[in-house]
This record gives C-alpha cells, sequence and structure tokens, in this order.
C-alpha cells in the first residue's frame, strides 16, 4: 500500500503542474472541468485561481469560495487561491491583478495554463483575457497557453488561433458533479448546461472523442 502510494506520487511529479484562472468561482468547472480531471488522472497536479469574488451581497462571497473548494476537490483539483478583486471591476484592478497572478505563477510554475479568451459576453471574462496575456509576457511565461470561453464557447471558433481539443469523455460526470457544487449559481448553470453538453459534444467530433472541451492555443 505505502510502495504504491510513493509510486502515485512520484506519477504526479512527473506529469507537470496546470494552472485555471478563473474570473469567479464555478468558471473553472464550466469551462474546464472535465479537462481538470483528465489530467488530474493523468498524474497531473491541477491548480485553479479564482480572480474576483462578490462584495455587494453580504455573505454570498464565503459561500461560492466554498463552492469553489467543494468544485475542486470534485475535480481532483487543489484547494483554490483566491485573490478578491471586486466582481464586475476587475479591469479596473491591473495591478492587483498583475501581483496575484504572477504570485501564483511564481510559486506553482504550471507547464500548462487556462485563461479565459479575448471573445465572451462577459467584460470580467474579457478583461481577464487580456490583462492575463499581459502578465504572462512581462514574466516570460514558458508554457503552453489554452484560452477558453465560459459565455457561447462556440465563439471561440472566431477567434484567430488555432482550436485545440481536450477529450474528457470519461468526465464529464466528474464535470457535472463540480458543476453541482454550485447551488447558488444553479439557475444560470442550469440554463449554460444544454449550451455546454452540445458544445462538448460538437468538440468530440473534431476529437474522435464523445465529449471534449475546446480551447484556443497559442504557444
Ligand atoms: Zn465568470
Amino acid at each position: 500500500m505505502r510502495a504504491r502510494s510513493l509510486k502515485g506520487k512520484a506519477k504526479r511529479a512527473a506529469a507537470g503542474r496546470l494552472l485555471v484562472i478563473a474570473c469567479h468561482p464555478d468558471d473553472e468547472s464550466i469551462a474546464c472541468g472535465g479537462t481538470i480531471a483528465a489530467h488530474v488522472a493523468d498524474g497531473w497536479e491541477a491548480h485553479v485561481l479564482v480572480l474576483t469574488s462578490d462584495a455587494r451581497t453580504p455573505g454570498l462571497a464565503a459561500i461560492r469560495k466554498r463552492e469553489c473548494r467543494d468544485a475542486c476537490e470534485a475535480l481532483g483539483a487543489q484547494p483554490p487561491i483566491f485573490v478578491d478583486i471586486p466582481e464586475r471591476r476587475l479591469s479596473q484592478h491591473p495591478d492587483a491583478f498583475a501581483a496575484g497572478v504572477a504570485k501564483v505563477l511564481r510559486n506553482v510554475r504550471p507547464r500548462k495554463v487556462f485563461l479565459h479568451g479575448p471573445i465572451d459576453i462577459n467584460r470580467d471574462h474579457r478583461a481577464a483575457a487580456l490583462m492575463g496575456r499581459q502578465v504572462l509576457r512581462n514574466i516570460g511565461y514558458p508554457g503552453e497557453l489554452y484560452q477558453y470561453c465560459v459565455w457561447f464557447p462556440t465563439n471561440i471558433a472566431l477567434g484567430p488561433y488555432p482550436l485545440r481539443t481536450i477529450g474528457i469523455s470519461s468526465y464529464s460526470s466528474c464535470k457535472d458533479r463540480a458543476m453541482a457544487c454550485y447551488p447558488s449559481q444553479a439557475g444560470i448553470i442550469r440554463q449554460l448546461r444544454f449550451l455546454l453538453r452540445a458544445t462538448n459534444r460538437v468538440a468530440g467530433l473534431l476529437s474522435r472523442e464523445r465529449d471534449a472541451e475546446v480551447f484556443s492555443r497559442r504557444q
């Protein structure tokens, strides 16, 4: 038993680390949940950085953080890291954004980063895409960058960069369990689920999988 667990640790250390940078608690599960679970199953260590928290509704920020911890656990990721920039005002806090992201990048040293993409109807998501790319450039991030879209993920096809799909057929139920960890967002997630399932299924056609998540990819 002991030898087996040590072997597991060695496999994890060899496979590398990934970092998902998410504006809000739930973005990581909606856009990258299957990808996180698939990588963890493959021996990767997965980290999630959540940029904003909602300070307008008393108590809601703490509830959403707890939900995010549960979702990360369901996906096999490490406990999430929170930066606490005010929700809907990400673009007004470039210094806090840059400091928070750079610190986590230095600590985690990921081989793969998953970041919002610039084509999305949510303004925080768009701001994170632009500011995130700037931070990665400034620190000379040497790894792979994958950009995702939460709202209307088919919009990724409109971007100028190559598409990349990651098969999640064996992890769709794990992704569903992670999204179910967000009862405070149940209405939005219920509405998005139909679109997500369809997108994951169509992306699967591109990757010879039943289901896949789709990203735009830049080196
Ligand atoms: Zn979001």
